[in-house]
């Protein structure tokens, strides 16, 4: 089995059409979709849409899943970010928006060796941003290999008893999941990524050699940033799309 892990997509259909036809090409049989599918871009209802022909071996909400569905409450959000809950909000059909709402609650478990969460195993709303974080939630996991987003920065720390280790995630990098340790995987964002790097991010998790692949592959900003434009929504949206922040 080889799933294709997508992480904070946010309504970014460019991305993810970029991404789906890398990910053909590399092949994998299902995806595990780590939340926030929508906020912040302008193609909820399509991103949805075109997600419903993947196959998908287990999915979570994000804290943006969970504002635009009507399951929570913005305020935590930066002005900017409450606008784009607001506008996806109204934006969705009822059909998107049931589906938005019935997204469960991470962390899930998937088989013997992968959990997914959208922030952390121990919080679905929690960042993990540094080595403390990380040491949180590495206590929390309940298989060797962990998987969250939330962050939009591709990174990975493995702990072995007291041992913490931080590992690089350039492109086509590849992490090994070792015996005794644990990892925590952030393959980056597909929709939104802030690492510096705008193309879109997303990872393979091969289930036979047990690793996890960094992947980036670019796409139409431009189109992305002009769907942003053309639903009215904050300009700063758009713009951060060109800079990977
Ligand atoms: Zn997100």
């Amino acid at each position: 089995m080889r799933y294709l892990v997508l992480a904070d997509i946010h309504a970014n259909l460019p991305a993810l059409e970029a991404v789906l036809a890398d990910a053909q090409v590399r092949g994998f049989d299902q995806a595990l979709l780590l939340g926030d599918l929508i906020g912040y871009g302008a193609q909820p209802n399509e991103v949805l849409d075109r997600l419903s022909s993947v196959p998908v071996a287990a999915m979570i909400r994000g804290n943006h899943d969970k504002v635009a569905g009507g399951l929570g409450k913005a305020d935590e959000f930066n002005p900017v970010a409450k606008k784009g809950a607001e506008w996806t909000h109204h934006a969705l059909t009822p059909a998107h928006a049931d589906l938005v709402r019935a997204l469960p609650q991470g962390p899930l478990i998937v088989g013997d060796w992968i959990e997914i969460c959208h922030g952390s195993p121990y919080d679905e709303d929690a960042y993990v941003l540094d080595g403390l974080d990380a040491l949180n939630a590495l206590r929390a996991t309940r298989r060797p290999l962990c998987l969250f987003g939330h962050t939009h920065a591709p990174m990975a720390f493995l702990l072995a008893g007291d041992e913490l280790q931080y590992r690089e995630t350039a492109k086509d990098s590849v992490i090994h999941v070792m015996p005794g340790w644990n990892h925590l995987v952030n393959v980056g964002s597909v929709g939104q990524p802030r690492d510096g790097d705008p193309r879109a991010a997303y990872g393979i998790a091969d289930d036979d050699r047990k690793d996890v692949s960094f992947l980036r592959v670019p796409y139409d900003v431009a189109a992305a940033q002009q769907a942003i434009r053309d639903a009215g929504l904050p300009d700063a949206l758009a713009k951060r799309l060109a800079r990977g922040r």
